[in-house]
């Protein structure tokens, strides 16, 4: 088989059976980072799309954070742009980047769904739309560095890049790089009497604490100062809690039925400002727009900087 005639054929079977595929591996026991290029390659090299501007989002944050349950109905809202009820069937279990309940280890690194979304913008462009799940984890198995090297990594490549926490924002774990777009995701907020769901209430409760007071230790102060300099635009969502099926019934697969109202209600708001066309934000590195074939290059400089 000819290069090209290899090329096609794997492009039909990622069309046929689109999965996460892991692209960073973290080794835990020598704590090295490990990079599947042609993986990578698979993905981002695809000829309808290795020329478009790429636009990656990207959630992180650590293990069980509900990243893999918010990247199946980010899923959803891309296969499903035109309709009004892309949130699905009520009686339809999610599927995607397979989330599980229970809370057994899962690997560390970084994953991407191997189909890459073509989406025209309202001026015209066509961009190419890469969504990536990014697991940290902070435990005794794997050291802060470790954790830190993989977020700065996602967090380089990524042109919005999700955080997600439950209940708090722990400012202490974001690391200082330069990029596009950060949204904390607060989860299972449960004052909206003080701060309202959603976007504007996740604006004050960000500004408030953002806040450098006096009293605070001096490292803490310099994370809140330096946040605002390292991106250009920086977000806070506050979203309820889904329900109690959906945190603790082993049986829960997803279903719309089993979530409630008010979690539905502020994911329906959520999704689309991250993925409508027309909040779309393209990946720049250093004030220019970046390919899907740029990134693959990126990517692969990155990690010799991490490794080094
Ligand atoms: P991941 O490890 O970050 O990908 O987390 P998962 O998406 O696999 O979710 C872990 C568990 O948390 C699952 O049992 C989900 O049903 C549950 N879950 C998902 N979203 C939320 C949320 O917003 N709040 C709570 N309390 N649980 C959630
Ligand atoms: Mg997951």
């Amino acid at each position: 088989m000819s290069p090209e005639e290899e090329e096609a054929l794997l492009s039909e079977e990622d069309a046929l059976s689109a999965r996460p595929v892991q692209i960073v591996v973290a080794h835990e026991d020598d704590h090295a980072f490990e990079l599947d290029e042609a993986a990578l390659e698979r993905i981002l090299l695809q000829e309808h799309v290795r020329n478009l501007n790429v636009v990656v989002v990207s959630v992180a944050g650590a293990f069980r954070k509900g990243k893999s349950f918010l990247l199946d109905f980010m899923l959803r809202f891309m296969y499903n742009q035109t309709s009004c009820s892309w949130l699905g069937g009520h009686e339809e279990p999610l599927t995607g980047f397979t989330w599980r309940g229970g809370c057994e280890r899962e690997t560390t690194g970084i994953l991407a769904w191997s189909e890459v979304f073509v989406v025209d913008k309202p001026d015209g462009s066509k961009v190419a739309v890469l969504l990536i799940d990014t697991q940290g984890a902070f435990d005794s198995q794997s050291t802060i560095k470790d954790c830190a090297t993989l977020f700065a990594l996602s967090t380089m490549t990524s042109s919005v890049q999700l955080f997600t926490e439950y209940g708090r924002l722990a400012l202490e774990e974001i690391y200082e790089k330069p990029f596009q777009t950060l949204m904390f995701l607060i989860r299972d907020w449960s004052y909206p009497y003080e701060h309202s769901y959603g976007l504007e209430g996740g604006k004050s409760f960000l500004e408030k604490r953002l806040q450098v007071k006096q009293n605070q230790h001096e490292e803490l102060q310099n994370v809140r100062k330096h946040i605002h300099s390292c991106f250009s635009n920086i977000g806070c969502f506050l979203l309820p809690h889904p329900g109690l099926k959906v945190a603790t019934n082993p049986n829960f697969d997803g279903r719309l039925t089993d979530i409630d109202d008010d979690f539905k209600t502020e994911l329906v708001n959520l999704v689309p400002i991250l993925l409508s066309p027309e909040n779309l934000v393209e990946k720049e590195i250093g004030g220019s727009k970046v390919t899907c074939r740029d990134l693959v290059q990126y990517f692969k400089a990155y990690m010799k900087i991490y490794q080094g």
